[in-house]
């Protein structure tokens, strides 16, 4: 059974393309892709900070999480938005 045994083996090679820089970063909040030159704010251990893959070609997908600089001030706005009304009074 030589030649089933050698069928095996290809079927096993892999099929999915290389993880790597071409990777897109995905937004963590609607999970859309985040383009090449829309604002990418960057959550990581280090804090938040905003930058672009234009700014930035060498940024690496890693353990951080990512979002669109629209959907992340969407996100401070909710978290903001309970303060903000007892400042004004309403
Ligand atoms: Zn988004």
């Amino acid at each position: 059974m030589d030649v089933a045994d050698r069928s095996v083996s290809r079927i096993d090679a892999p099929r999915a393309p290389p993880r790597g820089a071409s990777e897109p970063f995905r937004c963590h909040s609607c999970g859309d892709v985040i383009g090449v030159y829309e604002p990418l704010v960057v959550c990581d251990e280090d804090g938040t900070h905003t930058t672009s893959r234009a700014a930035e070609p060498a940024l690496q997908i890693s353990a951080a999480v990512y979002y669109h600089g629209d959907c992340h001030a969407e996100q401070s706005e909710a978290i903001a938005e309970p303060a903000r009304r007892e400042a004004y009074g309403r």
